[in-house]
């Protein structure tokens, strides 16, 4: 299903915790970008959506009004959200290989998964924040 620019959908957005009902927001699809404005919420000049999806020089951004009562948003560029700055789980391990059977990580591996042939999960490596190197 394709939304044309113009529609502008209505739901319930139900609360994450159980028994607490929801609120009504309004998806709009503009040809600035995606509006969303949840029942009671606007911005600094006006009754327009405090929440705005929209493309700019090739990136998405997140557009926000967090207060009504300021009157600049806050964006958040999410370039750093692309598959392209994805790293590869092969690129954290030493030649590229498990750290446990040495069988070469496949290049699709991710994070959270396990080795094939041990069970090893890959986990980020992150530096240790005791000055020494990991596993020392
Ligand atoms: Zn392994």
């Amino acid at each position: 299903m394709k939304i044309e620019i113009g529609t502008v959908l209505e739901f319930d957005l139900p609360d994450v915790m159980e028994g607490k009902g929801s609120t009504p927001v309004k998806l709009i699809f503009g040809k600035d970008g995606i509006s969303i404005q949840p029942k009671g919420m606007a911005v600094y000049d006006g009754d327009y959506a405090p929440i705005l999806i929209e493309k700019q020089d090739d990136t998405i951004r997140l557009v926000y009004w967090g207060d009504i009562n300021q009157q600049e948003p806050e964006i958040l560029d999410m370039s750093g959200a692309l598959e392209s700055s994805r790293h590869l789980v092969k690129d954290d391990y030493e030649d590229g290989v498990c750290g446990d059977c040495q069988e070469p990580i496949p290049d699709d591996a991710m994070y959270g998964e396990a080795c094939v042939n041990c069970g090893h999960v890959w986990n980020p490596v992150a530096p240790c924040d005791d000055g020494r190197g990991p596993g020392e």
